[in-house]
């Protein structure tokens, strides 16, 4: 939820661009790979900036988010761009009343057809979260973390307690930051509606879950930069067991009662240890 006064469009647009460029940094977005959307409920004006208008069939309809806005990162657009001319590579869609179709925003040079593939997912994981927690604000993150997505082809660390109880014991940050742990979703062909239906259902639980073979996605009803830094908390947890791995597994990690004692002090609730 995010209180007034609300973020205007161009701050709301550097954000998404800080948070590309981050995820960039962190090795999670390779080529083309990822993508990033937001989603408010209080009105913008988008036509100064994109001024291009056209109409969209929604990939699903979210009949309570008539009036809502997107701000969708285009197909094949490179996250570590985005800063440079944020309307070359992002989109806008504000929600027509009928809840089944939008109004899409584009610029006149942007350089994508349509919005990201995965844009199902992303909206059908805003729809649920705004719908249950009534946020104003939410953002999702697709991104490709080469350690996180390596481990995902590792079986023993596709069952959830097992991955939780290994990844989080390497910084007391990582359990405060991800208290519910992190989601699995074996592998579903990407876009797909299996994906898209897997996403809702682990993103309930959880701020940020694993794609198996393919990557993660997170969410934040705070910032879309605090997405990507739970993208980046998991990542480096994911580093830090990989170079256990590597090393013979000579390293110790936070012993569970160790865990637990971070957990009373910083009052995190949590299931895992
Ligand atoms: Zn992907």
């Amino acid at each position: 939820m995010i209180e007034i006064p609300y973020p205007e469009l161009n701050d709301l647009l550097i954000m998404m661009g800080e948070a590309g460029r981050h995820l960039a940094e962190i090795e999670a977005s390779e080529g083309a790979a990822g993508n990033i959307s937001v989603c408010m409920r209080w009105k913008i004006e988008p036509r100064n900036r994109f001024p291009v208008t056209d109409e969209i069939e929604l990939p699903q309809p979210v009949p309570e988010l008539a009036g809502a806005t997107f701000l969708v990162s285009g197909s094949g657009r490179r996250l570590r761009e985005l800063i440079d001319e944020p309307t070359a590579s992002i989109a806008c869609i504000v929600v027509n009343k009928d809840g089944k179709t939008g109004k899409l925003y584009t610029a006149p040079h942007r350089r994508f057809e349509r919005v990201t593939s995965e844009f199902n997912s992303h909206l059908a994981v805003h729809y649920d979260q705004m719908c249950s927690s009534g946020t104003n604000f939410h953002a999702v993150i697709h991104a490709q973390p080469v350690h996180l997505t390596y481990l995902s082809h590792i079986p023993r660390y596709q069952n959830e307690q097992y991955l939780n109880t290994h990844l989080l014991r390497w910084q007391p940050e990582t359990i405060i930051n991800l208290p519910e742990g992190i989601g699995f979703i074996p592998f579903r062909i990407p876009s797909s509606p299996e994906l898209m239906t897997a996403n809702v259902e682990a993103l309930r639980k959880h701020r940020i879950v694993i794609w198996a073979k393919h990557g993660v996605m997170a969410r934040s009803d705070v910032s879309v930069k605090r997405a990507a830094d739970r993208v980046d908390y998991a990542e480096t947890a994911a580093k830090y067991e990989y170079l256990n791995l590597s090393d013979g597994e000579i390293g110790e990690g936070l012993s569970a009662e160790e865990i637990r004692q971070i957990c009373k002090t910083f009052n995190v609730q949590q299931t895992i240890f």
